[in-house]
């Protein structure tokens, strides 16, 4: 059921099976020659092949993907441990001990988070995660049973933000190990997790001369290459007012990712007002500026987090800090149906 539900607010799906399926305007329309799915980062993936390959090959080259986001959902799993690995649920558990020795592809990812945490002047930070569980917790309730959904107080949010300060982690690239400072702390990774494990797939299909396929790992759309004709595909961006039927605007895309950040993707209602799952560090509420915010690079990690810190910033402080990152464009759209977008774009969009 949790996967019916995060299956129809994916954010792109819907426009990229449409540009497949022909209800959009694409000129030309190839269907795909493989396509298998999956289900890690709580959610459901996709792999697309249009490059032609035999029906083996295309079979290994989407387990070949499928094992690599087994391997980093593992890795970055919060909610559980796994023989063999300690991951971040076992970094959470022993916060406030040891040095804990990981695998170095878990510390190469916490260093591109640190990176991440810095550019983007600390709205994206993976030690929010004492504030994330309380808001995780009133959510699930509140999706349990709405009659009694209820709002967390100022005072617990506040008292949970006195853990979540960026230096709390402390990774030692050397002996390979990682500890979390306060016993309090803990690390939530859903900002970026889902994109740099995609990016890591992605880039494992590139190495292997794989152009023409498409991942679509929970609604992060990774596009490796082109069509072999050398056409791009066309992904729409979904409509926040009306996300599993209509498109906010459709874009025609190569070789590139394309992640959404939306209101209206994962959220609990109390007393008839929305509350969503990205929250701003300043105010430890649900950021509000947007209905949804959709940034394209190529780099689908760095897609999904400036998704979600871009979405907690203001359109002035965002375009500033888009500017300052070559190759990434950015679409906002705002509550009242207004869209905003980098220039980039303004050569890719399709009716
Ligand atoms: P999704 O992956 O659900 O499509 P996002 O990429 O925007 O959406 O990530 C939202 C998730 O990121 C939340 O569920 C939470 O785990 C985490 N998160 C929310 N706000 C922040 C923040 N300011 N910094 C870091 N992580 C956040
Ligand atoms: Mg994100």
């Amino acid at each position: 059921m949790k996967f019916v539900r995060r299956g129809l607010i994916l954010c792109c799906l819907m426009g990229l099976l449409a540009g497949l399926t022909g209800c959009s305007k694409e000129p030309e329309k190839i269907e795909p020659q493989g396509k298998a799915y999956f289900s890690y980062f709580d959610t459901v993936s996709y792999v697309y092949s249009y490059a032609g390959d035999s029906a083996e090959r295309f079979e290994s080259r989407s387990a070949e993907v499928a094992d690599i986001l087994k391997e980093y959902h593992q890795l970055f799993d919060i909610y559980h441990e796994y023989s063999g690995i300690n991951n971040l649920c076992t970094v959470n558990r022993l916060a406030g001990g040891d040095p804990i020795k990981v695998d170095e592809r878990l510390i190469s990812f916490l260093k591109y988070a640190l990176d991440l945490h810095e550019k983007t002047n600390g709205e994206m930070n993976i030690l929010l995660g004492p504030v994330l569980s309380i808001w995780h917790d009133y959510r699930t309730e509140g999706l349990d049973d709405p009659t009694s959904a209820r709002l967390p107080t100022q005072a617990e949010l506040f008292s949970a933000a006195q853990h979540t300060d960026i230096s709390l982690l402390e990774i030692d690239e050397q002996n390979s190990t990682v500890r979390l400072a306060d016993p309090q702390a803990s690390i939530d990774v859903g900002a970026l997790g889902k994109g740099y494990a995609t990016e890591k797939a992605a880039q494992h299909l590139a190495t292997q001369d794989a152009n023409g396929y498409v991942l679509n790992i929970g609604g992060n759309i990774r596009i490796i290459g082109t069509k072999p004709d050398g056409s791009g595909w066309v992904t729409g961006v979904r409509d926040p007012k009306n996300p599993s039927e209509s498109f906010a605007a459709n874009v025609l895309l190569k070789d590139i990712s394309c992640v959404t950040s939306g209101s209206y993707e994962r959220f609990y209602t109390v007393a008839g007002k929305q509350y969503h799952h990205i929250i701003d560090k300043d105010t430890l509420w649900p950021a509000e500026q947007f209905a949804s915010l959709t940034v394209f690079t190529k780099d689908s990690g760095l897609a999904d987090a400036l998704s979600t810190a871009l979405f907690c910033m203001s359109y002035e402080d965002g375009t500033s800090l888009t500017e300052e990152i070559p190759g990434v464009d950015v679409l906002w759209v705002f509550h009242d149906g207004e869209i905003r977008y980098t220039p980039g774009l303004a050569d890719k969009f399709v009716d």
